[in-house]
């Protein structure tokens, strides 16, 4: 791989960090990342990836890999084993082991307790409904729950009596005791713990049926782990003050900072996982690495490299304002990248028979090619030649629009690598539709320009005794508006329907013969591909990774 990468650009929280090291208030600095395990991670997920384990990286530091998972309804061991799959593969490390919230879950009872011994926190009877009436408004104040001032020792009494499951779900909570006036909603006596009968959590099974809330959990594992600098999406900017309480008033061995930044949000995409997760459980796309998705599974699938996907996080930067990223931005990341580590080949995805009518059956030529036009140290490979040969549908008209450079009958084109031909005959089926083409070769022509006259057309092709017959999948952005669901419509509603074509009778050149599922190509004039897991010894699958250029912004917009 060709990695030189340049110096990670400075933003506002390397700034943070450089002057924090500076001043000696921290010696190394920890980060983490930490994800949900409800779903497989996607490219704003690798944003935050990049961001964690880059900062960790190159100041120095440490990035641990945190499951944040308290919320045992919706996860699952899959996602786990994908989570650690997808960073491990995005060519990041986070040392001995993952960590788990629920290691912890003992540590954030006994820190529960702190604060009910402290008048911190109250064991609350109040149902979720009446919760939110109590709550207030934006404009209003909340009001106190009557459970407020329950002594320390019924709140402990109580609060053991849930974790030992005595109370039904939803029947009690436990609340901070912070201030229901507050013009910050999140400090209204937040919960910090629910209760949940009949799940089997995937780390703890079912020793608990008492959960602690993402509020109370996140800042306190932070601490635990010594995270110096807790770095997560702007959403959780107004939780910020709960955070410094939660590490304020338990005696956690650190005080890690919240910084915010500006989520991904990428054109023609969804990204949130309740919706990804519909997409699947819906059938609308193949599963979570369906190459059409926005997931890191699914960019692997469609040919993304790793190093590709890190350079488009540190080209997006990092800065506390909302955007819309363009999906040309992600395209052109992998297009540089393929443009210099691709091989070349040839592969017809629309055959069309051309028959050399001058060119002898018993011939076959080996022609020397080069596997790459720039990079020399690529090799060269043997493509054979002979009589029959497969061209694509696409470069030949009977009836050519003006400007068309191609096979047209009675004119001339380049076969790439070899000779020109003329076309002489079309050979037509009962339906009218074109069978074959009858065509000469000029054999003076093999890496030579023709005699006194040009030839503007340069068009791939196959050997027809040699080609290996294959599966294309074509796909374009799985939604037809840049924002999806915007206005308040149905995000499905804008679902592109030919976002996947399957072009089932494709013909690749022969060195693409046992070729293993991952590996890409250049197939010359139509763009990149890598081979899919799909595919059979007898029978390549391939997926369009990215075409050669930038089509969309001017046929799209
Ligand atoms: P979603 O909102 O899609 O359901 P989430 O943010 O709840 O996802 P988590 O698993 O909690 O998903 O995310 C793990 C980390 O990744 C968090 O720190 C979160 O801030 C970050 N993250 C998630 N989505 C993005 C994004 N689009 N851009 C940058 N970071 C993100
Ligand atoms: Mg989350």
């Amino acid at each position: 791989m060709t990695d030189v990468a340049d110096p990670p650009r400075t933003n506002f929280i390397r700034q943070i960090i450089e002057a924090d090291l500076a001043s000696d208030k921290h010696e190394r600095i920890v980060t983490r990342f930490p994800p949900e395990p409800n779903g497989y991670l996607h490219i704003g997920h690798a944003k935050s990836i990049v961001l964690n384990f880059g900062l960790a990286e190159s100041f120095g530091g440490t990035c641990n890999l945190r499951f944040d998972d308290t919320n045992p309804h919706k996860e699952d061991l899959e996602f786990v084993e994908s989570i650690e799959a997808d960073v491990r593969w995005l060519g990041f490390d986070w040392g001995d082991r993952p960590f788990f919230a629920s290691d912890y879950f003992e540590q954030l009872y006994g820190y529960a307790i702190e604060l009910i011994e402290k008048g911190l926190a109250f064991v609350c009877d109040l149902d979720a409904e009446e919760m939110r009436a109590y709550r207030g408004t934006l404009t209003e104040p909340g009001r106190d729950s009557p459970f407020r001032n329950r002594s320390v020792a019924e709140n402990l009494d109580l609060f053991a009596r849930m974790r030992a499951g005595e109370f039904p779900e939803g029947s009690r909570t436990l609340r901070a005791r912070i201030d229901m006036a507050s013009p910050n909603i999140n400090l209204r006596d937040p919960v910090l713990y629910r209760i949940k009968h009949g799940v089997v959590h995937h780390q703890t099974g079912t020793a608990w049926c008492l959960y602690p809330t993402y509020d109370y959990s996140h800042p306190i594992s932070d601490a635990l782990e010594g995270v110096t600098h807790s770095i997560c999406t702007l959403e959780f900017e107004d939780h910020r003050p709960l955070y410094d309480w939660c590490v304020e008033n338990v005696s956690v061995p650190c005080r890690p900072r919240q910084i915010e930044f500006s989520r991904l949000n990428l054109e023609y995409t969804v990204m949130s996982k309740r919706r990804l997760t519909e997409l699947v459980a819906e059938g609308q796309v193949e599963g979570w690495d369906d190459p059409r998705m926005p997931t890191i599974a699914a960019l692997r699938r469609r040919g993304y490299t790793a190093a590709s996907i890190r350079d488009f996080c540190e080209r997006i930067g990092v800065t506390k304002s909302d955007n819309l990223v363009e999906l040309s931005l992600l395209e052109s990341a992998i297009r540089d990248d393929l443009d210099a580590s691709a091989p070349r080949r040839m592969a017809v995805l629309r055959p069309l028979k051309v028959v050399l009518t001058n060119y002898p059956a018993d011939r076959v030529e080996s022609l020397e090619v080069r596997n790459h036009p720039k990079d020399e140290g690529m090799g060269v490979r043997s493509v054979p030649f002979g009589r029959e040969l497969y061209i694509d549908r696409q470069d030949f008209a009977e009836d050519p629009p003006k400007g068309f450079k191609r096979l047209v009958p009675g004119g001339e084109v380049r076969l790439r690598n070899a000779y020109v031909i003329r076309c002489d005959e079309l050979v037509k089926d009962a339906q009218g539709g074109i069978r074959e083409l009858r065509a000469t070769l000029d054999l003076d022509t093999l890496g030579r320009s023709p005699q006194g006259r040009k030839v503007k057309g340069v068009i791939h092709w196959v050997s027809v005794a040699h080609g290996i017959p294959a599966e294309v999948r074509l796909y374009e952005r799985l939604f037809r508006v840049p924002t999806p669901g915007a206005g308040g419509s149905d995000y499905r509603s804008d679902l592109n329907p030919g976002s996947r074509r399957l072009l089932e009778d494709c013909v690749l050149e022969p060195a693409l013969k046992g070729v293993q599922p991952g590996e890409g190509f250049q197939f010359e004039r139509e763009g990149y591909f890598v081979a899919d897991p799909d595919s059979t010894p007898g029978r390549p699958v391939f997926n369009l990774t990215v075409g050669l250029r930038d089509t969309w912004g001017k046929s799209q917009k």
